[in-house]
């Protein structure tokens, strides 16, 4: 018996109470390997000696002081930290304590930085189907997840949106993929356009789109474009690295692969590594300096914002990645986590496509490989997929609506940065067996 509001009321879940490196163990005493980190946050595995004694140790120093009458120091080390690491491209950081916060910041961020500068007339946000920005109803509003908006469409805020870079579905026969990136982008103009001159605040993209597609990195040149746009009409350029960044995808912020910088990023999950909750919005000196010399208020907050102890968890998290060289780790074992699918899968009747970059891959399935054709849209393959995992003992996160919201399953994989080779095969081996099953138990 369970008094809580658990996310599926319908099902059982197993208790966990134990972590081992990549491993998960429950209370019978069962291992599950961590292909997901969850959902891409534990970058560290489950038992991180040094993060556990750093959040300790801040406890036994200060365990709390609201952010309207201090500052601390472990917080002021770690935006030191990441604004280092954004070679101060990004020159502030605005702390919160999860990914929908972190976006309804930079939401905030943008629309004020406009006011501030004498352009109240900008209400709009652009931004993409099939991605996701978090659950709080503005998160939701800019989200293009059609499953999780369904139930709240009446309630949520206006939005707009383009389409995604999804080169796999998307790309004509005779467009190259830099010719289909162009094309899709330039539908960010075509919109801003319609909107009106000077009504449009900022579009907003994950850098590389997570649950929403399974790891679907941009086309190249796509965000090059996106960012000439979004300078040719003053919009304001917001990219969330929620799932992405932190050194998921290899670097410590994705955007770095696409040679631009935006004007806000949303980073979160792998910052503090599950250690205790925490995320980010990192923004450039214009927007701060425009909110400062316009009377310096920053009409937003949260209880929580800058908790010491999830500040002393980041810290530690990020410190151990740079330490013990772990972005090396993600391109090296993301490399051959990649070769083993493709491997693996290579014949494969029901494996469409596998993408990705670093330790953040999608495997997408098909009923037919040839034509693309997606299982039937109320099988609940991701449903099985995730059950006979656990059953397997792989955590994975797949999903289903990869091609419009509906039609279409994934699965995303985001291991630990620790992950070693052996793991590599364990995970390719688990996964395998898994599509086989989930795939036979759907259509018996
Ligand atoms: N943005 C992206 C890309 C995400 O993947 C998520 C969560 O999965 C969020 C935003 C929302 O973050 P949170 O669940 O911490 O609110």
């Amino acid at each position: 018996m369970s008094y809580i509001f658990h996310r599926n009321l319908q099902n059982d879940y197993p208790q966990a109470v134990r972590g081992d490196g990549p491993y998960l163990i429950d209370s019978r005493g069962k291992k599950y390997i961590d292909a997901c980190c969850g959902a891409a946050v534990s970058c560290l595995g489950h038992h991180n000696q040094y993060v556990i004694d750093a959040v300790k140790s801040q406890l036994d120093k200060l365990p709390y002081a609201h952010t309207g009458f201090f500052t601390t120091e472990v917080a002021e080390q770690l935006a030191a930290l990441l604004v280092g690491r954004a070679h101060r491209a990004l020159h502030k950081v605005y702390f919160s304590s999860g990914g929908s916060e972190a976006i309804e910041t930079a939401l905030k961020m943008a629309r004020q930085y406009f006011v501030a500068i004498g352009q109240p007339q900008r209400e709009y946000f652009i931004s993409r189907r099939q991605s996701y920005h978090g659950n709080t109803i503005a998160a939701l509003s800019v989200g293009g997840h059609f499953a999780r908006r369904q139930v709240y469409a009446p309630i949520l805020n206006r939005s707009h949106h383009i389409s995604p870079c999804y080169a796999y579905r998307g790309r004509n026969d005779d467009e190259t993929e830099q010719q289909y990136g162009l094309r899709v982008a330039d539908e960010l103009e075509q919109a801003i356009h319609a909107l009106g001159d000077q009504r449009v605040i900022a579009f907003v993209a994950e850098t590389i789109v997570g649950s929403t597609l399974g790891a679907a990195p941009a086309t190249a040149g796509y965000f090059s474009r996106i960012r000439e746009i979004c300078d040719r009409h003053g919009v304001l350029l917001i990219m969330d690295e929620i799932m992405c960044g932190m050194g998921r995808s290899g670097r410590h912020f994705a955007f770095e692969d696409e040679g631009i910088t935006p004007d806000l990023v949303a980073i979160a999950k792998g910052l503090g590594g599950g250690y205790q909750a925490i995320a980010a919005t990192m923004a450039t000196q214009k927007i701060f300096d425009a909110i400062s010399a316009d009377g310096g208020n920053f009409q937003h907050g949260h209880t929580y914002i800058g908790h010491p102890s999830s500040a002393a968890a980041a810290l530690a998290t990020q410190r151990y990645i740079d330490d013990n060289n772990l972005l090396e780790n993600v391109r090296a074992r993301g490399a051959q986590l990649f070769d083993a699918l493709k491997q693996r899968f290579a014949d494969h009747p029901q494996v469409g496509d596998i993408r990705g970059r670093g330790l953040f891959l999608g495997v997408e399935l098909v009923q037919d490989r040839a034509t693309k054709t997606p299982f039937a849209a109320d099988s609940n393959l991701d449903v099985a997929l995730k059950k006979i995992g656990m059953d397997n003992g792989i955590m994975i996160y797949p999903d289903a609506g990869t091609l419009d919201g509906k039609r279409g399953h994934h699965i995303l994989l985001a291991p630990p940065f620790i992950i070693q080779s052996s793991h590599i095969d364990e995970i390719v081996d688990k996964l395998d067996a898994t599509i086989h099953s989930a795939i036979a138990h759907i259509s018996p």
